[in-house]
């Protein structure tokens, strides 16, 4: 309680606290992942596949597949051609055959149940720092710090007064997390979910809506004038058009649309007119698992 009452961080953090529980209130977007209408399981494959995809967009696919694997005993069961297929045009396809491994892990080591530790969570397949800590918050109502680009970018603007310049998280991102967390659990729970939609919906990166945010007469960000507003410590993001990524995504399009068939290699041929640009990423779709190249040359996705 000491440590509250001089850390300049906590004291600007508990002065938001309030107005951003009843903003999440008023405001939380509807998402069938929250408000403890789904398992612990449904949390995790939302925060999976809302890494780098916004959360609308991943409305369907989440509601797709909690459908047809609502467990992980279910997903356990599915084949690597099933779950690519089902993932869509969501991106980065590797995370969902991550969430199958996580799925079968699940499965053989904890009897279906995700386990309730940090430590055991982030031990299984394609569950990293920021997911473990997200389902420890969010589905099981543990206080701990959850922390990603949003919840960085607020806590930087509002109680540190700084721009929040991208890159990875650093020690003193975490310090200014931990600073920040209500010690009540349930309190915590609220704060990082609110702090973290507030970065998606109002304290967004390049315009941050100070005239309609809740702890606007607060914010040391706003009352400093915005300095630096926008301005970033990594590079622009690399175009989609003509990149590996877009490739690599029209290879598993054709493939996810050939209903289980191999396509042969004349028929990849014609999906891209850079043939060793197409090949190079066949190879790295087939190193990642994601196809199976036959010894004729065509492709498949795994069986
Ligand atoms: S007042 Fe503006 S900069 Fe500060 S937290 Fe709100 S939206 Fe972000």
């Amino acid at each position: 309680m000491t440590d509250t009452l001089v850390n300049p961080h906590a004291v600007r953090a508990a002065a938001c606290s309030a107005p951003l529980a009843a903003w999440w209130d008023a405001n939380a977007r509807d998402f069938p992942w929250r408000f403890g209408r789904t398992t612990p399981w449904g949390v995790l494959l939302s925060e999976v596949m809302s890494q780098q995809t916004p959360m609308q967009r991943v409305l369907p696919y989440w509601r797709d597949w909690m459908r047809r694997w609502p467990t992980p005993a279910a997903l356990a069961e599915a084949t690597p051609a099933e779950v690519i297929t089902a993932w869509g045009s969501l991106g980065y396809p590797r995370r969902a055959l991550r969430m199958r491994e996580c799925a079968i892990a699940v499965r053989d080591t904890y009897g279906g149940e995700l386990p309730h530790t940090y430590d055991e969570l982030v031990a299984l397949p394609g569950v990293g720092d920021y997911t473990a800590s997200a389902v420890m918050s969010f589905a099981f109502g543990k206080r701990i710090v959850v922390i990603d680009t949003n919840i960085r970018r607020v806590l930087s603007r509002a109680v540190d007064g700084a721009e929040s310049r991208g890159g990875g998280a650093t020690a003193r991102d975490r310090r200014l997390a931990q600073d920040c967390l209500p010690e009540d659990a349930a309190q915590s729970v609220v704060w990082n979910q609110a702090v973290m939609e507030l970065g998606a919906v109002v304290c967004t990166a390049g315009s941050p809506r100070c005239g309609e945010c809740p702890v606007a007469d607060v914010c040391a960000f706003l009352a400093a004038g915005r300095p630096g507003l926008g301005e970033k410590r990594t590079r622009p993001r690399q175009r989609f058009a003509g990149t590996d990524r877009q490739v690599r995504g029209i290879v598993l399009n054709a493939l996810r649309n050939a209903d289980g068939h191999r396509l042969p290699y004349g028929s990849i041929e014609s999906l891209w007119p850079d043939g060793a640009q197409l090949d190079a990423c066949i190879a790295s779709l087939d190193d990642d698992g994601l196809v199976v190249i036959g010894p004729d040359h065509s492709v498949a996705l795994p069986g």
